[in-house]
Order: C-alpha cells, then sequence, then structure tokens
C-alpha cells in the first residue's frame, strides 16, 4: 500500500497563500465574511502562520499533521475521524455529531467547524422540527485537510485501470500543484525515489510539536538554517 507524507520547504514558502486559496476552491470551502473570521470562524484548511524575526518575516503553512498518534481521533465519541488503511486522518462527514471534541484537543488548531454543512445524523434530526433554522445554526460537520483524497482517489483509479501504481509526482494535492516556488512535497514514504522521502531527509527538518508524540506525517524541511546574511 501507500504511505502518504508531507513536506514543506520553509525556505521555499513566500507566504503568498495561494495554497490556501487553492485548497478552498479544491474542497469547495465556504468563504465567510469578516465578522465570522472575528468569531473565529475562518474556513481553510490550511492556513499560513506569519512571524517576524528582526528583519525578515517567515511563514510557515500548516494543513493537517495526519498524526500517526492524532488527538483528535482518542475524544471522537463516535468514530467520526479515524485513521485510513494508508495513514490518512480522515473524517467521516455523515458520522460527524458536532460535539468538536477533535478540534479542541487538536494541538495543531487545523480542524475547521463547518456550520453550513450537516451530517446526515443532523438532516435526519432536522425532520420535524418547528425551527430547523435554529438547529442549522447549532448543528454542523467538523471539516479538516484530507491530503485532497480525491485527488488520491482519482489518481488511484487511472493507475489501476493502466496496472501500475501511483507514480510519485502524479499525486499533487491542491496546495502541492499551485505552489509557485515548489515549497510543498508531497508523496508515498514507502518509495524510496519520491520526492517527499528526500525532503524529509534533509538536515534541520522537524516536526511540528515533535514532542507530543503525535508522530505527524506532515513535517517540515528546514535546509539552510539563516540564509539571510544581515542576521548573521
Ligand atoms: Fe508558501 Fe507555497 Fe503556500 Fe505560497 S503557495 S504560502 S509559497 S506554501
Amino acid at each position: 500500500g501507500y504511505k502518504w507524507g508531507m513536506a514543506i520547504d520553509l525556505n521555499a514558502c513566500i507566504g503568498c497563500a495561494a495554497c490556501t486559496v487553492a485548497c478552498q476552491a479544491e474542497n469547495n470551502i465556504p468563504v465567510v465574511g469578516k465578522e465570522e473570521v472575528a468569531r473565529g470562524r475562518s474556513m481553510h484548511w490550511i492556513r499560513v502562520d506569519r512571524y517576524q524575526a528582526g528583519a525578515r518575516t517567515l511563514f510557515q503553512p500548516v494543513p493537517c499533521m495526519h498524526c500517526e498518534h492524532a488527538p483528535c481521533e482518542e475524544v471522537c465519541p463516535v468514530g467520526a475521524t479515524m485513521h485510513d488503511s494508508e495513514g490518512l486522518n480522515v473524517q467521516v462527514y455523515n458520522r460527524c455529531i458536532g460535539t468538536r471534541f477533535c478540534s479542541n484537543n487538536c494541538p495543531y488548531k487545523v480542524r475547521r467547524f463547518n456550520f453550513l454543512q450537516y451530517s446526515n445524523q443532523n438532516v435526519e434530526s432536522l425532520k420535524g422540527q418547528q425551527n430547523p433554522e435554529v438547529t442549522v445554526r447549532r448543528r454542523g460537520v467538523m471539516e479538516k485537510c484530507s491530503y485532497c483524497l480525491q485527488r488520491i482517489t482519482r489518481a488511484r483509479i487511472e493507475a489501476e485501470k493502466a496496472g501500475r501504481r501511483i507514480r510519485d509526482g502524479e499525486m499533487v494535492t491542491a496546495c502541492q500543484a499551485v505552489c509557485p516556488t515548489r515549497a510543498i512535497r508531497f508523496g508515498d514514504l514507502n518509495d524510496p525515489a519520491a520526492d517527499v522521502v528526500a525532503a524529509k531527509a534533509a538536515p534541520l527538518g522537524y516536526d511540528l510539536l515533535a514532542e507530543l508524540n503525535t508522530r505527524p506525517r506532515t513535517s517540515y524541511v528546514t535546509r539552510v538554517l539563516n540564509p539571510d546574511p544581515e542576521l548573521e
């Protein structure tokens, strides 16, 4: 099988946020207004954090880490978030009852609650309601980065039709596809020749909050610690 993973090169990232926009378009993520954003309801599955280091601004794109030991999975009362056989942390929308426990327990804060979307259970519960609008607002579905599971599925179908495996570089996530600096690498960690494997082997790479032992499948590459001579 495949073992999917991602490596993001922080030296290459220029903070353009094209990845965020591409993700919203690919995954049909509702674009909410300023008021909703102010209430913490911004909808994005990959964000670009910004840090100031002296005169230099650093950017860190943060999608789901697809943790091997995922803290979100332990707290879901209905098993709506779980691992698939290829190591993806998947969200089963029609099981989600909207407790948001997973989001609260995610150390990376990458899960987003979609108030506008409802699961099968939610739709069922709307039947016979006098004022379904109220219920719609109170319920919703937790959403998250899926490493573009739908694109993986499409690549898998094409490969299987041709009697082969998905080739390295063939399956690219939406964020990866648009990144102008190739900061994002994605692929099969079981393939020793994969670009993502080479990226992860680079010195000075790290996992976000590694001390929590979440074992993230998304990791970061910092090939040059300080490329700006002014900061030396
Ligand atoms: Fe960084 Fe690439 Fe995302 Fe732009 S598209 S913010 S360069 S990772």
